[in-house]
């Protein structure tokens, strides 16, 4: 039997795939506002397309493209009655893709339905979870992703280790400040989730990879848990740390993507750091992927091409000097 994630973890870093939803809604697949994923009902392709992007790229897992894929985040498009079937489609369709050779991640994501205080909307949220986890079996693990409270993360672990047997990956989602909503640190959401019985911890979405880095050491320096970092491959500030707090957000970010080589950087700095899960979010494509492949020495580039700039025979050689500088 096939590797599964936590003996390939064992044997070093994994790389991750990169991000789904935005892309899908600049391919006009998906609406830009609720950012949901019926498309893996309508438009099956659109999702078939770019996980073998990212395989061909070089990424050692793809997630389920269920992104906000909850029942009541699902209505808000008139797809809650088929909550089920999409979490279902999206499944099979990752698995098609990944084969034998990759992993297939499952997806779960913040609800917008959480209330720290409403015992109400514990039920109701995990009631989402557990559904959402059952129509994605299958799946070789779990990651629950993008959340910004961290007792909602918390409940998504309980209901991935009441509900299945698999490894449970948990990352926070961090904006304007180096604690959740509910005003849990970086370090401490390691720690409670590792306590919990998280297999991997860390952080994903919002952020850009400079902006990502302090939450990195944070969580490293609190624990020596298997640790994940997907950034944002969108410019962000000091100013404004997360990409969905810019005005470019949600449909005007061209402009601010980061280069593929500023994700290749990335990768080799979350190494050095000692993140064991290295992946990407929204923002990063085939190009930034394969880069990171690249730095992580994961990726084979076909040699047959020697640039020689002396007797040119392409734009690219005949600016080399520039192109070097
Ligand atoms: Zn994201």
């Amino acid at each position: 039997m096939a590797k599964g994630i936590l003996e390939r973890l064992a044997d070093g870093i994994v790389l991750g795939d990169g991000g789904y939803i935005v892309e899908l809604e600049k391919r006009g697949y998906v609406i830009a506002g609720p950012f949901t994923p019926e498309l893996a009902i309508t438009h099956p392709d659109a999702i078939r397309e770019m996980h073998r992007e990212f395989l061909h790229a070089g990424a050692e897992v793809l997630q389920v493209m269920a992104f906000y894929g909850s029942r009541e985040k699902l209505a808000t498009v008139g797809q809650g009655a088929r909550t089920f079937e999409i979490n279902q489609a999206a499944t099979r369709i990752a698995k098609e893709v990944a084969g034998d050779g990759l992993l297939v991640a499952g997806d779960l994501s913040a609800t917008w339905k959480w209330d720290v205080d409403s015992s109400s909307a514990r039920t109701l949220v995990a009631g989402m979870f557990d559904e959402q986890i059952e129509a994605q079996a299958g799946v070789d693990f779990f990651i629950g992703e993008t959340f910004w409270h961290f007792s909602e993360a918390l409940l998504c672990l309980e209901r991935i280790k009441a509900k299945t047997d698999l490894p449970a990956m948990i990352t926070l989602a961090f904006r304007g400040s180096n604690h959740t909503d509910d005003g849990v640190t970086a370090s401490e959401c390691a720690k409670r989730l590792r306590d919990a019985g998280a297999d991997i911890v860390g952080v994903n979405c919002m952020r850009d990879p400079e902006r990502t880095y302090p939450l990195i050491e944070e969580m490293r320096n609190a624990t020596d848990i298997y640790l994940a970092a997907q950034p944002v491959a969108f410019r962000c500030s000091d100013e404004v740390p997360w990409f969905t707090g810019t005005p470019a957000f949600p449909d005007r970010l061209e402009p601010t993507q980061l280069t593929r080589y500023e994700m290749g950087e990335f990768a080799r700095k979350a190494k050095a750091l000692g993140v064991n899960y290295i992946g990407s979010c929204c923002g990063s494509i085939a190009c930034h992927v394969r880069e990171m492949a690249c730095a992580l020495g994961k990726y084979d580039a076909p040699e047959v091409w020697q640039a020689n700039p002396d007797t040119p025979m392409s734009e690219t050689e005949f600016n080399w000097e520039r192109r070097q500088g």
